[in-house]
């Protein structure tokens, strides 16, 4: 009996060393067991597969402004940690921005930051702007982890500590295949399920410090989610609105975000 507490006890301790991680510009400390080699590795092979199944779009010029939002919210990051001295934080990214022909109104970010935003989002996000508000947002949810947080807690919840302990040392076959199915990564659909209201706000202030370091005006993250909240009201509610909620709470919340995201606006 005594043997069992003490093993728990050993495996509970170096489950919360291992998975304690800190959440950059939160701050806020995360259960994360999940290794980004890992989570990478899967992450690579679903996109992969997920263009392989979906049309990129033939609009050269609309793929074209993805790729430079993208690509300009990337370097802008990339400078947000090396400004903090933590260049490191995103070796392990493989960024990929790519605009497939789909009339869903959606977008979302990969761990690793392998981005997708589908051409009817572009309704919504019809400024160059309003889409950097929308990449960077989910780039901040893949900087933020949050995929890896949701699935750690899924793992310990099936598995319980002792056998999420073992089985994060030996990352067996069964081990992939709960990882897969904590994550929901065997369909293209589970990557819109929704983030809780905590993540959202999390990425929210994150995306607006990323946006205004890539020479995005933050405020326009505002007025955007202000659309967001009044169209929500309206007959149509498009699947990335779903998920991503807007109400006065949120814009209120985006509001008394804006000074700090205002400070690494236009610096140089
Ligand atoms: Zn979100």
């Amino acid at each position: 009996m005594k043997k069992h507490v003490i093993a728990l006890l050993l495996a509970v301790n170096s489950l919360y060393f291992f998975g304690c991680a800190e959440v950059p510009i939160i701050g806020r400390k995360q259960f994360n067991v999940v290794p980004d080699s890992t989570l990478n590795q899967m992450a690579d092979e679903q996109y992969q597969q997920f263009l392989s199944e979906n049309k990129l779009s033939s609009d050269s010029s609309a793929a074209a402004m993805v790729r430079r939002v993208g690509s300009n919210i990337q370097k802008a990051t990339e400078e947000y940690f090396r400004m903090k001295g933590e260049a490191g934080f995103l070796n392990s990214f493989d960024w990929k921005f790519n605009l497939v022909e789909n009339e869903q109104v959606n977008a979302w970010a990969m761990p690793g930051g392998k981005v997708v935003v589908y051409t009817g989002l572009l309704e919504l996000a019809d400024t160059e702007e309003k889409l950097a508000v929308v990449v960077a947002h989910e780039i901040a949810h893949a900087v933020a982890k949050h995929g890896a947080e949701r699935m750690s807690y899924q793992l310990a919840s099936q598995l319980g500590g002792v056998a999420l302990s073992v089985a994060i040392k030996d990352y067996s076959g069964q081990t992939q295949a709960i990882f897969e199915q904590a994550y929901g990564m065997t369909s293209q659909y589970a990557l819109v399920l929704p983030y809780s209201r905590k993540h959202e706000y999390e990425a929210d202030r994150m995306g607006m410090i990323f946006m205004a370091l890539a020479g995005y005006d933050p405020r326009v993250a505002e007025t955007f989610w202000q659309e967001m909240s009044a169209r929500s009201q309206g007959p149509e509610v498009y699947e990335w609105m779903s998920t991503h909620p807007s109400d006065e709470s949120r814009v209120q919340a985006i509001r008394r975000q804006m000074p700090e995201a205002m400070q690494y606006y236009k610096r140089g």
